[in-house]
């Protein structure tokens, strides 16, 4: 455990006297950060990772991982709904009654063999934890049994997200078609990084996380024989200029300090040297920070296929969602509630452990939850060179350092404790 947290017990809470108000919201952090570090916690929320870890389960296969949740939430006297966009589990704790505030953790694996050799290595072949959700799921679990153990003092109720098919970029927005944003004033979420040490908090107010796009455009032509090319109409010449065109939408038509990407990554057409075919496909990439760019991207890029089909005498068809390569929105966080987890955060960890996060062109289906409602996402260091826990998410060497469990799962109650007590950031947000 970093030593700021376990600094943070030993404060004193008469130095916050001066402000009752202060006074009664840091003994709530002081009780949440102790339950949070009680022995029989950490250890409960390791052994539920590591059997978690053992049993890996992809996108949408999360049976044994729901089940697991289930009985978990039922041994803490937590009352849940499932199934929730088939594997998911939402649970509720507090007053069951407005405000309602969500946190959300993912609970999918990754098909990759884990080269990792430790007593819970992976046990399914071909699928491991390794972008750290089976760690997720232990620290809102964590959170859970801090907020039951506090359920008389939430002034409303707390919604824990269970979520499913992250990496798939499709859970969230089910679970929001299911309903689990119904009446619900603020989301948070949090994902453990490799970017700073175990404790370092990073977070990023505004544009976050990078929208992720993709696209796939079939131009029609007619074919015909490719040596009387004037009785045939040519798509494969038209799918060439429009990847020169669409290289044009970042390079001239945007600005070079705001990153943005267009990659065109498929070509298909054609089956013999002498034949013009009837109809070619070009898809690929787009990423963008803001909502406004990434919209914009969408546009350009379906006008200037459409253009080019046109110039060509050719017609095309765009289209951005598929099931298998969803579009996800960039990351937002609301900047209001930014100053919320921050303060919050800092009681915790330190504010020396607190970072100001870079901006990633990594994606997040989280983001589907704040272009519903306001909400935060935060990026918790989980960083240990003595055990080896230094390999990027999706490596089959990746190690999380356990000992940040305690501090994410008292982030989140406290986030959510909060929340409900804060009255000036819920009237914030209506007024938004
Ligand atoms: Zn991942
Ligand atoms: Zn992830």
């Amino acid at each position: 455990m970093p030593l700021c947290f376990s600094l943070k017990l030993q404060s004193n809470p008469t130095d916050h006297l001066n402000s009752f108000s202060t006074y009664q919201t840091y003994s709530v952090k002081d009780q949440i950060v102790r339950l949070a570090n009680e022995p029989s916690t950490v250890n409960w929320m390791k052994s539920v990772r590591r059997e978690m870890h053992e049993n890996p389960e992809l996108s949408y296969e999360e049976f044994e991982t729901s089940a697991l949740i289930r009985r978990e939430l039922e041994k803490l006297g937590v009352a849940y709904k499932w199934p929730v966009a088939k594997t998911g589990v939402v649970a509720t704790i507090g007053s069951g009654s407005p405000p309602f505030v969500a946190l959300r953790a993912d609970m999918d694996a990754l098909p990759i063999e884990e080269m990792v050799d430790w007593e819970n290595k992976s046990k399914v072949e071909g699928k491991m934890h390794a972008c750290g959700h089976d760690g997720h799921v232990a620290m809102l679990l964590g959170a859970a049994k801090i907020l039951k153990q506090l359920q008389d003092t939430l002034q409303g109720t707390v919604v824990l997200i269970f979520q499913p098919a992250e990496e798939r970029g499709v859970g969230a927005k089910d679970m929001i078609e299911e309903g689990v944003l119904d009446n619900v004033e603020a989301v948070f979420g949090m994902h453990i990084v490799l970017d700073y040490p175990t404790g370092v908090v990073g977070l990023r107010p505004g544009e976050f996380l990078a929208g992720c796009g993709s696209f796939k455009a079939k131009i029609h032509g007619k074919g015909g024989h490719a040596a009387i090319p004037q009785q045939s109409i040519d798509p494969i010449l038209a799918a060439s200029t429009s990847v020169i065109s669409l290289q044009s939408i970042v390079s001239r038509e945007t600005d070079p300090l705001d990153s943005q990407v267009v990659s065109v990554a498929v070509i298909k057409a054609g089956s013999s040297f002498n034949v013009i075919p009837e109809s070619a496909t070009i898809s690929g990439t787009f990423r963008a920070f803001s909502k406004k760019n990434f919209k914009g991207l969408m546009n350009r890029i379906e006008e200037v296929v459409k253009g080019q089909a046109a110039v060509h005498r050719c017609s095309a068809e765009v289209e951005f969602l598929g099931k298998e390569h969803p579009t996800i929105p960039p990351t937002v966080n609301d900047e209001r509630i930014y100053e919320q987890v921050r303060g919050i955060s800092s009681e915790i960890v330190g504010e020396e452990n607190i970072q100001l996060a870079h901006t990633s062109m990594g994606s997040e289906d989280f983001a589907f939850y704040l272009d519903k409602v306001p909400g935060f996402m935060l990026f918790l260091g989980t960083r240990n060179e003595k055990i080896g826990a230094i390999h990027a998410p999706h490596s089959p060497n990746y190690i999380i350092d356990e000992d940040v469990f305690p501090i994410g799962a008292a982030i989140h109650a406290a986030f959510a404790h909060s929340f409900l007590s804060d009255s000036t950031v819920k009237l914030h947000l209506h007024n938004f």
